[in-house]
């Protein structure tokens, strides 16, 4: 078993006037990670020749994989092939399969093909071409030294294909890494800080080679188990353990969203769902629609950020808002009611609070669902700042709802 090392050295000017944030190199990170092979060095370097060189060089130093991102579209092209081909010693030779690929690439698409595009097909006469489905430039590995570099193009879903195709596989067929095995979970309704105190023991009692990582997201947090050179039962029964200390807390057996555990259960119980949003703008119908299966369970979403629409639309009587103000236990709770019965569904979700906060008022919301029969409400505190809000807000809610519906189902 080796320690396999690696570095990511992003290309780009973008990179580095803050346009462009650099998701590149975190997932190329979590892929070089589930082979075993540990980050040593990432760095971002413009589109210049003498940078590229340098880093480069310092990562072959220190590490056995060397990945490279960017600098290789047409127009940025003069710089980093040809300082691949300075520090490889090679030179550009047209390669005729790439360059068949860029002319049905255009021909595809009715486009008129220049000069810096034909260009695109030169690779250095001593890299291995790995082809690029999604785009034209291929990517390119080299070794040198027992070591492997490859360079990849900059546009994420190229990259990630050209690694997923063949970067990941070569490099794994060139080294004997550890074997890294994760179990995850996720739990919603208690906070990172409460949670670690929780597992303060287990976590200090874990074998070495087993680690726990905590990975909070707004109003749910996944906790990890990262076994190296364990056995999967060594590993599965740490996780069992893990899972009977947070079991109240726990929504999933794996890394997954709230909305997609309550499309889940929805989906298993044959439930129907709707929301009535006032302060989250249909952030909650937002966030279970991206997720594939939900038209057999969502109904539809009133969005009502005024009053007028809260008692127009959706139709909660006028009086309770009067009565109660917008933001109160009340109005939410008549808010669900109705949107029960207007979108006949069997359960919905509302929410109505103050987003932002002002001078006055911290911002907060009420949260309220309801079934054909029963309703329960809740006031949660916002702390963030707008748009962080809105999506706590959409956790909180449908954590609430899933509560409410296990209630029902126990
Ligand atoms: P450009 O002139 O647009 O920079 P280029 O010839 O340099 O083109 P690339 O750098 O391979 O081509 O890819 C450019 C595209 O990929 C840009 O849209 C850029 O924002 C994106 N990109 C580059 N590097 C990264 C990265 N590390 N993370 C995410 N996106 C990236
Ligand atoms: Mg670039």
């Amino acid at each position: 078993m080796q320690n396999v090392l690696a570095s990511i050295i992003t290309i780009g000017d973008e990179l580095l006037i803050g346009q462009t944030i650099d998701t590149n190199s975190a997932w190329l990170a979590q892929q070089l990670n589930s082979l075993g092979i540990l980050l040593k060095y990432r760095v971002a370097v413009g589109d210049n020749a003498a940078d590229i060189l340098a880093a480069m060089e310092h990562a072959q130093g220190i590490s056995d994989v060397i990945i490279i991102t960017g600098g290789l579209g047409p127009t940025s092209d003069d710089i980093t092939k040809p300082t691949l081909c300075k520090y490889f010693g090679a030179t550009l030779v047209e390669n005729k399969k790439v360059l068949e690929h860029i002319t049905a690439f255009f021909e595809k698409r009715n486009r008129q093909m220049i000069a810096s595009n034909i260009a695109q097909a030169n690779v250095p006469d001593n890299c291995e071409v790995l082809f690029n489905t999604y785009g034209t430039a291929p990517g390119m590995l080299f070794r040198k030294q027992k070591k492997i570099f490859i360079s990849l193009p900059g546009v994420p879903l190229e990259m990630k294909t050209i690694m997923e195709e063949f970067g990941l596989a070569a490099i794994a067929n060139s080294f004997e890494t550890n074997s890294i095995q994760h179990l995850s979970l996720s739990t919603a309704g208690r906070g990172e800080s409460f949670v670690a105190v929780m597992l303060q023991e287990f976590e200090q009692n874990l074998p070495e080679n087993i680690k726990l990582a905590y990975l909070p997201k707004l109003g749910a947090l996944t906790l990890r188990l990262t076994g190296v050179n364990t056995s999967a039962e060594l590993l599965q029964l740490q996780y069992e353990k893990l899972h009977q200390l947070v079991k109240p807390y726990c929504y999933a057996l794996q890394d997954i969203s709230l909305a997609e555990t309550i499309l889940q259960l929805f989906a298993q119980k044959d439930l129907t769902l709707s929301t009535a949003e006032s302060c989250t703008g249909g952030a909650i119908a937002n966030a279970v629609t991206n997720i594939s299966g939900s038209s057999a369970i969502f109904k539809g979403a009133i969005v009502c950020y005024s009053n007028f629409a809260k008692i127009k639309i959706l139709g909660v009587d006028e009086d309770i808002i009067k009565t109660y103000t917008t933001y109160s236990e009340e109005t939410a709770t008549a808010m669900s009611k109705q949107c029960v019965a207007v979108l006949d569904t069997n359960y919905a979700i509302a929410i109505t609070g103050q987003i932002e906060k002002t001078e006055t008022i911290d911002s907060f919301a009420w949260i309220a669902v309801s079934s054909q029969s029963r309703q329960k409400a809740i006031k949660v505190p916002l702390p963030y700042a707008r748009e962080k809000n809105k999506e706590l807000a959409v956790n909180l809610a449908l954590n609430f709802l899933r509560v409410f519906v296990l209630e029902d189902l126990n």
